[in-house]
């Protein structure tokens, strides 16, 4: 089971915290949401976003197609509602299943692991500075600064289909993980936060240490954080199959660790018809045209002219290419 504590700050910026946050009362569902927009339009669209997860993981729906259910949600609830439309949210949530968190996972929140001291991001970013780092066109050090850095690739509410990712972790006790909002991550390295997890003698004293960190750091943006301890092992699903059987056949393919992102099929298919690919290889494209000869400003000029001042640190959509 989790032991869970989940923290929120505004920072010391933002006039308003747009994050949100769910944890539910049986501690086996986690969530944290990061919205855009404009006027409300933040705090709208992650609080739509966490209320719709809840809702369909009440009704026994998988965690992803929950996730692709609350995107249509964050799309209806701006209709009709000039001032909500183009808001967004990101979506990582994790609800644990036998011995395993189940994530599934849009935009650049994060899911990370922290075991026998070793820190690991489990989630991928779906964040412009993420596809130029995996591409080799951008450093971790650059990306730190670069000024595209808060702008995502992939968002709740942009579009009726989203690709969500799914990542399993096979739960040990003695684990922790924390899923946070990038005002966390953009404040915080990863060896301060592995610091800072590992230390804390709790849950609740490690979302606390995180948040004050971040703060102390600059708190450019509102500050997400939710801690959860392993405290026992989980008995494995189903059968006496053994701690090594997953429950997923796909699950066990192609890692050597135990989370993967198995996602873009799953997705796909679960997102229904027309889930076009805009996973990996669209991704991974985008990428690589922008790394090529055209400068940045020759991709979609909008959010590379108009830069977020310091200190300023909005989320922006990224428009991406429609499909040829
Ligand atoms: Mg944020």
């Amino acid at each position: 089971m989790l032991r869970i504590a989940a923290h929120t700050d505004v920072g010391r910026v933002r006039a308003g915290n747009e994050d949100s946050l769910l944890v539910s009362d049986d501690g086996r569902l986690i969530a944290v949401a990061d919205g855009m927009g404009g006027h409300q339009g933040g705090e709208v669209a992650s609080a739509t976003a966490v209320a719709t997860l809840r809702a369909e993981i009440g009704a026994g729906r998988s965690v992803e197609d929950a996730v692709v259910t609350a995107n249509r949600a964050v799309l209806e609830r701006a209709d009709g509602y000039p001032a909500l439309r183009g808001m967004g949210t990101t979506l990582t949530a994790g609800i644990v299943t036998g011995s395993s968190l189940r994530i599934a996972h849009v935009g650049d929140s994060r899911a990370y692991l922290l075991r026998n001291g070793e820190l690991r991001q489990v989630t991928v970013d779906h964040s412009v500075v993420a596809e130029l780092i995996a591409a080799g066109e951008l450093t971790e050090e650059e990306a730190l600064v670069d000024r595209r850095r808060s702008m995502i690739t992939r968002a709740l509410g942009i579009d009726r289909d989203v690709a969500v990712d799914v990542v399993t972790v096979d739960l040990r006790a003695g684990d922790r993980l924390l899923l946070c909002s990038d005002g966390l991550t953009t404040m915080l390295r990863d060896p301060a936060i592995r610091t800072i997890l590992g230390d804390a003698p709790t849950p609740d004293a490690a979302a606390r240490a995180l948040v004050d960190a971040a703060n102390a750091a600059g708190g450019v943006d509102n500050i997400t954080v939710i801690v959860a301890d392993v405290t026992e092992d989980h008995p494995p699903d189903g059968d006496e199959g053994g701690p090594t059987e997953a429950p997923d056949p796909e699950a066990t393919e192609a890692t050597s660790v135990d989370a993967e992102s198995d996602a873009e099929s799953d997705a796909g298919s679960d997102a229904g018809s027309d889930a076009e690919s805009d996973a990996e290889s669209d991704a991974g494209s985008d990428a690589g045209s922008d790394a090529g000869s055209e400068s940045v400003s020759a991709s979609p000029p909008e959010p590379a002219s108009a830069p977020a001042p310091e200190g300023a640190h909005r989320r922006r959509w990224w428009p991406r290419r429609a499909p040829s």
